[in-house]
């Protein structure tokens, strides 16, 4: 096992002079611990399958370094950095059974066949796939394919295990299945583990940390509740949680009172936000849709009226419009409001966020 280290990697496709020249990757640094599972999240284009394809060798870093281990790697093939990768399409030979797709890593390194045999059987039934050992890949169904995928990954216990999207083709109730699946695994084996996805119910639920990227540029990396409860900017903020937060680009009065710059929002904050909003004349508020409630008391700093109610069970969401601006705010099941009712809106004042208008960042 191994940790892997980016230092200043940056990556240009085409030529930096010319005008169809991409800068997919800026300045990066990351560290993966040794066996943790890092998952790089963000939205298409973002930079993240450039990225584990340069720590997988499969691109160039155009300036930077990379170590997997004590090892630099930027000139290593990727045949010698000791990693095995896993894509959204499983890349499994058709024309082989699925027990030689599995030994096929294990017979390139010149083990002996009953060796092999032994591996490939610990993964099989590690897999729960030994029934189709002797099948062809593509015959089977999209979740066993993806299995045998994960098998050949596992099987010849590489210090590092690189993962692009590896889910993304499997219905719903099998990908949430697989989820817990990987996670498991990935305890087990304690293998280090760098994980692309755009979905940010993968990356909460199975990474020990996210690194959330866009366009080319590490936002912030952090646990899954520091990164939903304390994001660093206004795109972290946004991209993270269903529904979005909400949010409202607003000018600062006299310190501690939010105006709402395109529309009639108004707040009043606790004095002592004077201090931290000094220098700063115009932010985006945000609110997640649980941080507010919807009373019919004097608790509420807003009113609306209900626009749209999604009941989804356990919870119901409310789109409330608020006049020149909409807030989804989130009630127990139990607590119905018809669309067109007027109900206040009591924002919970501890759980806010503020973010410079022009820079995104947090203040
Ligand atoms: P997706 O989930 O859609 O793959 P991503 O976040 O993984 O998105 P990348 O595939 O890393 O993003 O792409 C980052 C940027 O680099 C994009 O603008 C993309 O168009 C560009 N890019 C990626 N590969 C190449 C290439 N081989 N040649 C030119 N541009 C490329």
């Amino acid at each position: 096992m191994a940790d892997v280290r980016l230092k200043n990697v940056s990556k240009r496709f085409g030529e930096s002079k010319k005008n169809d020249a991409v800068m997919a990757v800026k300045d990066l640094d990351l560290d993966v611990a040794d066996g943790e599972f890092l998952v790089l999240l963000g939205p298409s284009g973002c930079g993240k399958t450039t990225t584990l394809r340069m720590v997988a060798g499969l691109e160039r870093a155009t300036s930077g370094e990379i170590f997997i281990g004590d090892r630099s790697v930027n000139d290593l093939p990727p045949g010698d950095r000791d990693i095995a990768f896993v894509f959204q399409f499983y890349a499994l030979y058709p024309h082989l059974s699925v027990y030689d797709n599995i030994s096929f890593p294990l017979r390139a390194q010149n083990m002996s066949k009953s060796e092999v045999d032994e591996q490939v059987r610990r993964v099989a039934s590690r897999l729960k796939i030994e029934h189709v050992l002797n099948r062809r890949p593509n015959r089977l169904p999209s979740g066993e394919q993806q299995r045998v995928a994960l098998g050949r990954a596992i099987v010849r216990q590489p210090q590092v295990f690189l993962m692009d999207e590896p889910l993304t083709n499997l219905d719903a109730s099998l990908r949430s299945e697989m989820r817990v699946e990987l996670k498991h695994l990935q305890q087990e084996l304690g293998t280090t583990m760098l994980y692309v996805t755009h979905d940010q119910v993968e990356a909460m639920s199975m990474s020990h940390r996210i690194a959330v990227m866009s366009m080319g540029v590490l936002q912030q990396v952090d646990t899954p509740l520091e990164i939903y409860n304390h994001p660093k900017t206004l795109f972290v903020a946004t991209f993270i949680g269903s529904p979005p937060m909400n949010t409202v680009a607003c000018k600062v009065v006299d310190g501690h009172h939010l105006q709402g710059i395109e529309n009639t929002f108004r707040l009043t904050l606790d004095p002592s936000y004077a201090n931290r909003l000094a220098n700063t004349k115009e932010v985006v508020f945000g609110i997640r849709s649980e941080d507010a409630r919807l009373v019919n008391d004097d608790s509420a700093q807003l009113r609306g009226t209900v626009a749209v109610r999604e009941p989804l069970g356990d919870e119901t969401i409310y789109d409330m419009d608020m006049g020149q601006y909409r807030m989804a705010v989130k009630t127990p099941p139990r607590q119905i409001f018809r669309p067109g009712e007027p109900v206040g809106v009591a924002i919970n004042l501890n759980r806010i966020h503020l973010f410079d208008r022009v820079t995104g960042q947090a203040v």
